[in-house]
């Protein structure tokens, strides 16, 4: 039961890791953390009996530098599953286009920077899509796992009282 699984919340609800009853016990108790769900059973000490945690918030706010992905050709390729952007073929064989060109003043972005193969790269050259008569597949974005703390799939099965505070 020590080693229960625990979600933890920022002071602002924002999910940030997950750690043992434990330790979240400890926090509870010396005052860093208020306890929001409690799981099942009661952790029995000599002084008191207290409550197993399943979730708890932080007293204080933690500043989590964002992990940033660097943009790099093979980072582009992996966010768009080597797949060239523009007529859909899986390729090792790929380029990165600027959906608007760079000297057009397209930015060298997440949101701007696609994987496409070498002939489509060839026929847009440096125009829009739309100037090309070509379309996007899909519209590029920041990698998804740069937004959210990454809940493990066994917890989001088994741990119900997590739902509510585990972004969709
Ligand atoms: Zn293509």
């Amino acid at each position: 039961m020590i080693n229960f699984p625990v979600l933890v919340l920022n002071q602002s609800y924002e999910p940030l890791n997950v750690c043992r009853v434990r330790r979240a016990v400890v926090l509870v108790q010396g005052g860093k953390a208020e306890m929001l769900e409690n799981g099942t059973g009661f952790i029995h000490s000599t002084s008191l009996d207290f409550p197993v945690p399943s979730v708890i918030r932080l007293a204080y706010m933690i500043k989590r530098p964002r992990p940033q992905r660097k943009l790099t050709r093979l980072e582009i390729f992996h966010r768009d599953h080597f797949t060239c952007q523009y007529c859909g073929k899986q390729t090792n064989q790929l380029t990165l286009d600027h959906v608007i060109p760079r000297y057009r003043g397209g930015e060298h972005l997440w949101e701007n920077v696609v994987s496409a193969c070498i002939p489509c790269n060839r026929h847009k050259a440096g125009r829009t899509p739309a100037e090309a008569g070509m379309r996007l597949l899909h519209p590029p974005a920041l990698p998804r796992g740069d937004r959210f703390f990454y809940i493990p799939y066994r917890y989001r099965q088994t741990q119900s009282q997590w739902q509510k505070y585990l972004p969709q």
